[in-house]
């Protein structure tokens, strides 16, 4: 009898409207979910409440905490289930497939729109389906169930809050579909590694995002570059990757950060395609600057992976050649996935 592990760490799933009628973390889920899922599973199921936490509430240590629990219970469970806010869920998922190496078992993020006991709540299926895959599918990756779509969770956004199918993949297909029976596309699942099973959940906060738009005034953000508070920059481009390369702000912010050797990720506003520094004249500077590119990687997964490589490596030509490797499925593979 296959043996999976639920943690709780909170969201809508649980909560429930307070006093002012805010929703609020609520303490009747894992009662409920006790008296009605095991049941309908051949399969032993165990619940743990790690935190009971609106997701928007996490930091970095949340997501080391949960990688810890995973870790210290591995060998325990078959699969694991982890019930999460939406709203920040993409992140916790980009940093679990980063922090997990040579995973060989199911870790499903799941949660809901509407929670667990208000009416047309999509909590309940939410579970069983991320249940069902952690017992029943072939994958040994992070993903995360929503609406009976699985995806790779490092390549997940939230693209709704007010409608069911709350995620999407941009750059890469469903791993699997749960239709009447469960549909696995095995030919699009990360294989990890052959190795044991370990956490490196290294990293370093410092990343600032700078989301470009037209009259972006560069010195607002260029002392905490020359001052050393920030130790990653991700600059979110236009369409390819392209930056107003006349401003000489914008020169001034990356002779800045090249002077400190802060490294620089650039990734795209556009949730689809991939970033190409090579493409558009106005995009030369970035790459004169030796800018990173984050290719087809999604704005959570290349904040969080910056973290990683920060935490893991001091010197910036690490830092970049981690950033360009393909760690765990997050970004299109350009070469051998050799691991840092
Ligand atoms: N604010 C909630 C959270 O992220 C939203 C949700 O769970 O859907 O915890």
């Amino acid at each position: 009898m296959k043996r999976i592990s639920i943690i709780h760490t909170g969201g809508t799933f649980s909560m429930q409207p307070d006093d002012e009628g805010l929703l609020a973390p609520g303490n009747y889920a894992l009662d409920y979910i006790q008296k009605t899922v095991p049941p309908l599973f051949n399969a032993e199921l165990r619940q743990k409440q790690l935190f009971n936490l609106d997701s928007s509430l996490f930091r970095p240590e949340h997501w080391v905490a949960i990688a810890r629990e995973i870790c210290e219970t591995y060998d325990d469970y078959d699969g694991f289930v982890v019930v999460h806010g939406t709203d920040t869920m993409a992140y916790t998922a980009s940093a679990l497939s980063f922090f997990l190496k040579n995973l060989e078992k199911p870790v499903v993020l799941t949660g809901s729109q509407i929670p667990l006991t208000m009416k047309r709540s999509d909590a309940l299926g939410n579970l069983i389906a991320a249940v069902e895959v952690a017992h029943s599918s072939d994958i040994k990756e992070v993903a995360v169930q929503f609406n009976n779509t699985v995806f790779r969770g490092n390549r997940t956004k939230k693209k709704t809050a007010s409608d069911f199918d709350a995620f999407y993949s941009p750059n890469y297909r469903p791993l699997i579909q749960l239709g009447i029976v469960m549909e696995q596309f095995h030919n699009r699942f990360f294989h990890s590694p052959a190795g044991v099973f370990e956490i490196d959940t290294r990293l370093d906060p410092h990343v600032l995002l700078v989301p470009i738009f037209p009259g972006f005034d560069f010195s607002t953000i260029i002392p905490t570059v020359q001052e050393g508070r920030t130790k990653g920059l991700v600059v979110e481009a236009y369409g390819s990757g392209n930056v107003p390369s006349d401003d000489p702000g914008l020169e001034e912010f990356f002779k800045a950060a090249a002077d400190m050797k802060v490294p620089v990720a650039v990734c795209s506003q556009s949730p689809m395609g991939k970033v190409n520094l090579k493409l558009y004249k106005v995009a030369s500077r970035a790459d004169y600057y030796g800018l990173i590119s984050a290719v087809d990687m999604t704005r959570e997964a290349t904040i969080v992976k910056l973290m990683v490589a920060l935490g893991r490596f001091s010197d910036l030509k690490k830092i970049k050649q981690f950033m360009q490797l393909n760690i765990a499925g997050e970004k299109e593979d350009e070469g051998p996935a050799e691991r840092a």
